[in-house]
């Protein structure tokens, strides 16, 4: 018997938001204007309520489509959530 693929989620984080402590379990995407939604850039992963303020702040900065999704589907770029928000 072969062992089948096994998908290794990332170690659970706690939202980067300051004081928020839950998990984060969403994953914000935004797409760069002109570029195909493939190459949408991590922002980072948040609880749900932040997932949205976090959203909007990086929409309002750079443009583009945001994209929401499971944690699982990107690696979580915390520096550069931060970096985006400046
Ligand atoms: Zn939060």
């Amino acid at each position: 018997m072969t062992s089948a693929p096994v998908m290794r989620l990332p170690p659970l984080t706690d939202c980067p938001w300051p004081d928020c402590g839950q998990p984060a379990l969403i994953a914000v995407l935004v797409s760069l204007p002109g570029e195909p939604p493939r190459l949408a850039w991590p922002v980072g992963c948040y609880c749900v309520g932040h997932a949205v303020i976090v959203g909007i702040a990086t929409q309002v900065h750079h443009g583009g489509d945001l994209w929401y999704g499971p944690r699982s589907l990107t690696t979580c770029y915390h520096d550069a959530a931060r970096q985006a928000l400046q």
